[in-house]
C-alpha cells in the first residue's frame, strides 16, 4: 500500500474529497471520524499528499516523484504538520524517521506516556501556520487524535479555526467525535468513515498477508467487528488461530452437541479474555445468522445469552476462577441453544454435569 493511495474500500470518499477541491469548495477545518482501524490516518495521510505535491494526477492523487512528494516521502515537509499527544512536530511518511529530531512517522498514539494534547503544542502549531507557506503551496496540519485536546487547547485551536489564513488547512482526526465540545465540532467540516464492505476487505487483507487462510481473515475480520486494521494487526501477530478453534467450538455447543467442559478447559488466565471477546462476537454473528436463515428466537432467549456473558465478565472482574466461570457460562448457553429432549443422551449428560 502506497501512502499516498487511498484503500480498497475508500474510493468513493477519495472522490468527494477530490471533487470538493476541484470545485475549490474545500473547507479549512474538517473533522474525520469513524471507528478505530477503518483506515482514517491513511486517508488522511494520501490527502495530505496530493494537497501538497505539485502535480497530482487525474484522480487527485500525490504523483509520488515531484520535490514536495520526494520531501514527504525521505524526511518531512515544511508545510505539513502534525499535532499529537507528543506535540507539534513535522508529519514523515517515511517508517524510519518514526521519532527523529521533531518529525515523525504518524503512528497510533499507543506509546505516548501523555494523555492529552496539551497547549503549547497548540501554540506552537499556530504559529508555525501563521508563517507563509515554505514552497507557496498549501499547510496542512493533522491534528490526532482531537478527542485528546485539552480544553485550552482546543479555544487556541478554535480562534484559528474561526480566522484562518489563506491555504491553510486543519484535519481533526477522531474515533470518537461525540467527545469533541459541539463548538469544535461545529466549525469543522464532518467526514465521517464507516466499517467498510467486507468482501473488499477480505481481498485487502489476504493481500497484506497471504500466508493466511480465508477462514482466518474472515475470523480476524468478525473478531475485530469490520475495522481491516484490527484485523489486520489480529492476523499478523497470529492471535487469530485459536479464535478459529473456539468459534469451531461455540458452532458445536449451537447444535447441542459441544462440550462445554472441554471447551472451557482448553483456556486459561491468559486468554480469557480474548476468549469472552470471541464468544461476544460469535454470538452476535450466530443471531445474525438465525435471523437470515429465518429461525425463530425469542427476545427472551436473546437476553439469557447476553446475561450468560455479563456473567462471566462480572465473575472474573471479581477474580473468581476462569475456568469455572466459563464452564458455567457455557453449560448456559448450550441448555439455552439447544434444549435436548429429556431422553437423548446428551440431556443424561448435562443432567450429570449440571447434579
Ligand atoms: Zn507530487
Amino acid at each position: 500500500m502506497s501512502a499516498m493511495q487511498a484503500l480498497p474500500w475508500q474510493g468513493e470518499i477519495w472522490s468527494r474529497l477530490a471533487h470538493t477541491r476541484a470545485q475549490n469548495q474545500l473547507a479549512h477545518a474538517w473533522l474525520v471520524s469513524g471507528p478505530h482501524g477503518v483506515g482514517k490516518r491513511p486517508l488522511i495521510a494520501a490527502w495530505v499528499a496530493a494537497m501538497l505535491c505539485g502535480q497530482p494526477n487525474a484522480e487527485g492523487f500525490a504523483c509520488g516523484v515531484c520535490g514536495s512528494c520526494k520531501m514527504l516521502l525521505s524526511g518531512g515537509h515544511p508545510d505539513a504538520h502534525l499535532l499529537t499527544l507528543d506535540g507539534h512536530l513535522g508529519l514523515a511518511f517515511n517508517p524510519s524517521l518514526q521519532r527523529e529530531d521533531g518529525i515523525t512517522h504518524w503512528q497510533p498514539e499507543k506509546s505516548s506516556k501523555r494523555k492529552e494534547i496539551a497547549v503549547d503544542g497548540t501554540r506552537s502549531l499556530i504559529d508555525a501556520l501563521h508563517v507563509a507557506s515554505h514552497r507557496q503551496g498549501n499547510k496542512i496540519a493533522v491534528i490526532a487524535p482531537a478527542e485528546d485536546l485539552n480544553r485550552s487547547a482546543a479555544d487556541a485551536l478554535l480562534k484559528t479555526i474561526e480566522e484562518p489564513t489563506p491555504n491553510t488547512y486543519l484535519i481533526l482526526i477522531a474515533d470518537q467525535a461525540q467527545s469533541l465540545s459541539p463548538t469544535l465540532r461545529s466549525r469543522c467540516r464532518p467526514l465521517r468513515l464507516g466499517v467498510p464492505p467486507a468482501l473488499i476487505v477480505l481481498d485487502w487483507l489476504k493481500s497484506q498477508v497471504p500466508e493466511s487462510s480465508a477462514e482466518a481473515c474472515s475470523t480476524a475480520l468478525s473478531l475485530a467487528r469490520g475495522a481491516p486494521f484490527i484485523a489486520l494487526e489480529q492476523l499478523q501477530q497470529g492471535e487469530v488461530s485459536p479464535a478459529i478453534g473456539w468459534r469451531a467450538a461455540l458452532d458445536e455447543i449451537a447444535l447441542g452437541r459441544g462440550d462445554p467442559m472441554k471447551l472451557a478447559a482448553a483456556v486459561d488466565d491468559e486468554t480469557v479474555t480474548a476468549f469472552l471477546h470471541c464468544c461476544q462476537v460469535w454470538l452476535v454473528d450466530f443471531l445474525r445468522k438465525q435471523v437470515i436463515d429465518g429461525v425463530q428466537i425469542s427476545g427472551r432467549k436473546v437476553a439469557q445469552l447476553n446475561n450468560e456473558l455479563h456473567d462471566a465478565h462480572r465473575r472474573l472482574d471479581a477474580n473468581a476462577r476462569a475456568q469455572l466461570v466459563l464452564e458455567a457460562m457455557l453449560i448456559g448457553w448450550l441448555r439455552l441453544l439447544a434444549p435436548a429432549p429429556r431422553s437423548s443422551p446428551q440431556s443424561v449428560i448435562m443432567q450429570n454435569r449440571l447434579a
